[in-house]
């Protein structure tokens, strides 16, 4: 199984559950350097090229979570890949701001910058967040900011197809020469890329969940083969594929236009995260206090599971039985989640320690119609307050034909205390979580109703 790094096919010569990072580390690739292997810190940042209908799309993703499957048949660049005779527009500007201090974590910067330029997706106002993966220890964040500020008004490649972007960057001399050529290479490396499906053996999606707990993966089957990916309308329903992203997700034009997703997904890990990591992987994960889930729970969604022969429809708050404990047998996969393409009143809320690339302490969702200044249809989700990401039944069944008061904000609060158990851990007192939890009920209800009044 081959795949090109920067400008050379290589074969890869061991497990296909390893770590990128350590792989390209042996290979002599000591510019991706190797601090957290958790896809906290972002110093181990690598461009990701996959072809697509004869164009390469690349993204900036953390290579210490990513497994070698999931290079196969594709183009790896490491900032040795990005160095040419004369520092890029993209370096020069670190330098011309002091950005750069002990220097350790400034080519992850550079390949996440690069990426950005790369994204069609992305757009002059998300600069700064195609670096919110990049910690700097020394704290040069000022410099870095001004630095890239100084390139989104320099630098214009919006409105270009993934091809004329990589024209254009070669161009102003971001990327170096040989990258016009790598589509026509990777077409040559297709075959291998089919080669790596297995019959038996353990799920992988994102791998940004599995590669944090194991150093190395067994017996994967890469999910990302099977082509689950996407948000398609159908009858009544939005449908997104298990192995969509969680940035498509943020991203999509279609969910965007129901709820706020763009805003309500930036809170959810950062961009090289969300550019891995996937709804299956999030759903079957469990962690109680996983945010798709619980933003999925409010919104009452069902999802497909399916094996060889098989195919069964569930609802989503059915599928949680215990401590990640989940309604699904050996063989089975979810295959996709839906939902009503109907709007609604929703609102997503969610506390961290830190406001980006933070588990939540406690996360909470909330949608319901308003019909005759009445609430109907109401789903209350809530993560981190008990061992399974909480569908807060009770309280949405109270909910049910009420008038919005103060008064019924209130005895909302106090049944949806009754329902949950939290407890005392790394992120909050289970004292703190009841109060976390109260505190976002109220900002539903005052994000949706903001004339509301409400003692505290
Ligand atoms: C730096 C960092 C920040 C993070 N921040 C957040 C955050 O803010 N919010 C949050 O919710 N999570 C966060 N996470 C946790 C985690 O990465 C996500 O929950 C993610 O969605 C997992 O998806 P994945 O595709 O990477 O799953 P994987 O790691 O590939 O898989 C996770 C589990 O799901 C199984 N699986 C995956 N897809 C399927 C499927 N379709 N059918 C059956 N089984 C499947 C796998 O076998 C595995 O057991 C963060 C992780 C990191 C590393």
């Amino acid at each position: 199984m081959k795949f090109i790094l920067n400008q050379e096919v290589m074969a890869i010569d061991e497990s296909l559950g390893n770590s990128t990072l350590d792989f390209l580390r042996k290979k002599g690739m000591k510019g991706v350097k190797e601090a957290c292997h958790e896809g906290e810190c972002g110093v181990c940042m690598v461009l990701l090229g996959t072809l697509k209908d004869k164009n390469v799309e690349y993204k900036a993703v953390t290579s210490c979570i990513l497994p070698l499957g999931e290079i196969v048949g594709k183009h790896v660049v490491t900032i040795e890949g990005l160095n040419q005779e004369k520092l890029s527009p993209i370096q020069q500007a670190l330098v011309d701001e002091g950005a750069s201090q002990c220097g350790f974590c400034t080519p992850g910067f550079v390949v996440s910058l690069t990426g950005f330029f790369l994204n069609e997706k992305l757009e002059k106002k998300d600069i700064l967040t195609s670096i919110e993966g990049n910690l700097c220890r020394c704290g040069a964040y000022a410099a870095i900011i001004r630095s890239t500020e100084k390139l989104a008004e320099e630098i214009s490649v919006e409105d270009k197809t993934s091809q004329e972007r990589i024209l254009k960057l070669i161009e102003i001399g971001i990327l170096p020469a040989y990258f016009a050529d790598i589509a026509d290479q990777l077409e040559k490396l297709k075959e291998s890329s089919e080669a790596n499906l297995l019959e038996k053996g353990n799920y992988v999606a994102g791998a940004t969940d599995l590669l944090v707990q194991n150093e190395s993966l067994s017996n994967p089957i890469f999910l990302s083969e099977k082509k689950l990916s996407g948000i398609s309308l159908d009858g009544d329903y939005i449908y997104i594929g298990a192995t969509t992203t969680m940035e498509d997700i943020r991203i999509s034009e279609k969910l965007n236009s129901l709820f706020d997703t763009e805003q309500h997904m930036s809170l959810v890990s950062a961009l090289p995260v969300r550019l891995q990591a996937t709804l299956g992987g999030n759903l079957v994960n469990a962690s109680p206090i996983g945010d798709l889930i619980i933003y999925f729970l409010a919104l009452d969604a069902e999802i497909s599971l399916k094996n060889k022969k098989d195919r069964r429809i569930i609802k989503l708050r059915d599928f949680y039985k215990d401590y990640k404990l989940m309604d699904i047998e050996e063989g089975e996969i979810v295959e996709w989640l839906r939902i009503k393409n109907k709007e609604k009143l929703f609102n997503f809320e969610k506390v961290a320690r830190r406001k980006y690339m933070d588990i939540a302490s406690v996360n909470s969702a909330i949608s319901f119609d308003l019909i005759n200044d009445k609430i109907q249809n109401a789903h209350l989700s809530a993560g981190g307050v008990a061992p399974v990401p909480k569908y807060l039944e009770k309280t949405s069944k109270f909910l049910e034909n009420k008038k919005i008061s103060e008064d019924v904000l209130k005895e909302a609060v106090k049944i949806a205390d009754s329902e949950i158990s939290p407890i005392d851990d790394v992120r909050g007192t289970a004292r703190y979580k009841r109060l976390l939890l109260r505190q976002l009920i109220y900002a539903h209800f005052l994000t949706l109703f903001p004339k509301l009044e409400v003692s505290l």
